[in-house]
């Protein structure tokens, strides 16, 4: 039996297998990208505010460079270890493969909750971290970005104390940074705005009627909101949002504005007053789309012949498991996976390091409008992939995507 204890790192390995064996590749390349080239587990002391030393344990993981530097987040959770990390950076090196931008995969993480640490507390647990990967990081080797419980804040300290310990000034670096300080225009509502993009190209293609589009959304972070948001510009109606803390429903259309609002203020969206609590699970509600935008191994063999819509749109990393994905395929449901539904992220990353580099800034609705042409893109040639092999859209977008990295390696003659 399949429960919430499955190991991530596994489950991408089996993706990647998957298409490896679909694409009929020499065995030599899944031989490579079976595991990270590089591990890092680094131990670093921290000065409490009681005047205590603490000591963290982080990790970063840098799955393939291929085609180009590593790129990925770092995530403050407690339930960050070796394996999530490991399979997060295979995630990483697909996703950044699937848009075509020249990176390859890392992803680095803290197993802390951040919200048992004072302000000063989180910013010399962050300086000590990056202190500690120093040596394997860098604007042209490994650019660290926000990924769960890590923000713009959080990244600039990381630049900061980067500069400081490198004697240069290297913005480029790190992504997700604040606008006022080196970051872009869009990257916070990136993730979200293409999930929404996404969402609504598989509903065109299901000849779902867009003006009637129902949504259940799980997780109101960062992804959530903007993918809420953005979804109901388009025309479609959220009636019902989860978060840790409980679940709200209003038939009407949740007014996402103001749900931001309330979440920013009061870290829930419980108690919001535009709709009403509900005891039902937000996975299995009754409509025509789920966007799950929490955590990974949410959608398994437990609850996936409950789930009710006809497509779900991954907006969190890892959320589905092969177990529930042999039932949504077996269900006709239709899976718009990670890698391409919130690689908006990193693609909006990826256009904060090229302004960096160039020490230039493009306006929002460039950096928009950039982003929207790459992922529809990838959505057209993933869609038309799947047809061609009948395989779903999880297989084929990593089809497409080893394809390249394929390539680059071939090129480099690793293999
Ligand atoms: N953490 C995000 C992700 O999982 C963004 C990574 C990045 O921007 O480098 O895709």
């Amino acid at each position: 039996m399949e429960g919430k204890t499955l190991d991530v790192f596994e489950i991408a390995k089996s993706q990647v297998k998957t298409a490896c064996d679909k694409l009929g590749l020499d065995s030599a390349v899944y031989e490579i990208l079976k595991n990270p080239m590089r591990f890092l587990e680094v131990s670093f002391p921290v000065k409490m505010d009681d005047g205590t030393i603490k000591s963290f344990t982080g990790y970063r993981s840098q799955h393939n460079n291929a085609c180009g530097p590593f790129k990925g987040g770092i995530r403050f959770h407690p339930n960050v270890t070796m394996d999530e990390v490991k399979a997060l950076s295979t995630w990483m090196t697909f996703k950044c493969g699937v848009v075509g931008i020249p990176y390859g995969g890392g992803k680095g993480g803290i197993a802390i909750d951040p919200k048992e640490y004072s302000k000063g507390e989180l910013e010399r647990i962050s300086r000590g971290y990056v202190a500690a990967i120093a040596p394997i990081i860098g604007e042209k080797e490994d650019i660290p970005a926000p990924d769960v419980n890590t923000n713009g804040e959080i990244m600039s300290w990381m630049v900061d104390e980067y500069s400081k310990l490198t004697g240069k000034f290297q913005p480029g670096t790190f992504t997700g940074k604040p606008v006022d300080f080196y970051g872009s225009l869009a990257r916070s509502e990136a993730t979200g705005y293409g999930i929404a993009l996404m969402a609504m190209e598989a509903a065109k293609k299901l000849g779902i009627n867009l003006n009637n589009v129902t949504v259940a959304l799980q997780g109101c972070g960062n992804v959530g909101s903007y993918a809420g948001k953005y979804i109901t510009e388009f025309g479609a109606k959220v009636i019902i949002v989860g978060d840790h803390k409980g679940t709200i429903y209003n038939k009407d259309g949740i007014d996402m504005e103001s749900l931001i609002e309330y979440t920013n203020k009061y870290m829930t969206i419980v108690g919001f007053p535009g709709a009403d609590p509900i005891d039902q699970n937000v996975l299995t509600a009754e409509v025509d789309i789920l966007m799950p935008c929490a955590l990974e191994n949410q959608l398994t063999s437990l609850n996936a012949e409950d789930v009710k819509a006809k497509i779900i749109c991954e907006g969190a990393n890892g959320p589905t498991t092969p177990k529930a994905d042999e039932i949504f395929n077996k269900n006709n449901i239709v899976v718009v996976p990670d890698i391409l539904a919130n690689s908006g992220g990193v693609t909006v990353s990826y256009f904060e390091w090229v302004q960096n580099l160039m020490r230039y800034t493009w306006s929002f609705e460039e950096v928009q409008e950039k982003q929207k042409i790459l992922m529809k893109n990838a959505f057209e040639e993933i869609w038309s992939l799947s047809k061609e092999y009948n395989v779903n859209l999880r297989t084929a977008a990593y089809m497409m995507s080893i394809k390249r990295v394929d390539m680059a390696m071939k090129r480099r003659g690793w293999y």
